[in-house]
């Protein structure tokens, strides 16, 4: 099987009919480690899909959040990004190339007993600062 075979596959078995449109933006989520906003999925995607609107991105990109093929994570404020990572994970951006990185966090090893009383639905860690990358410069 062809990577977009795997792809598409994957796809129907969340129950999403895997459109030419659809395939390419879970594609480029596959392969992009920075938790792109729909806007960089558009941009990345309109040359080679002229007829691509960025509300057919948005759209998506809720369909296969409802479908549990994505995450959605606010680290900045106003600004979705994507994560097609649904284990749990936190998050770590860079403050000078901005980029984001995942950081394994094991939950279970976290005690937070006043949680206790409360039905947790969602939980988010977000980490800033400077990367390995940029420290190294
Ligand atoms: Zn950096
Ligand atoms: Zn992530």
């Amino acid at each position: 099987m062809t990577n977009s075979e795997i792809l598409s596959n994957y796809l129907k078995n969340h129950g999403v009919k895997p459109s030419i449109q659809r395939l390419k933006i879970y594609e480029i989520l596959r392969n992009n480690v920075t938790h792109p906003t729909a806007d960089e999925i558009f941009n990345h995607l309109v040359k080679e899909i002229p007829t691509l609107s960025l509300a057919t991105v948005y759209n998506t990109m809720h369909l296969f959040e409802q479908k549990e093929l994505v995450r959605i994570i606010n680290i900045e404020n106003h600004q979705a990004r994507f994560d097609w990572n649904m284990k749990p994970h936190g998050h770590f951006q860079c403050n000078v190339c901005g980029t984001i990185y995942d950081i394994e966090i094991d939950t279970n090893q976290m005690n937070i007993n006043e949680l206790d009383e409360y039905q947790l639905e969602e939980s988010h860690f977000y980490f800033k600062g400077l990367c390995k990358t940029c420290l190294n410069k």
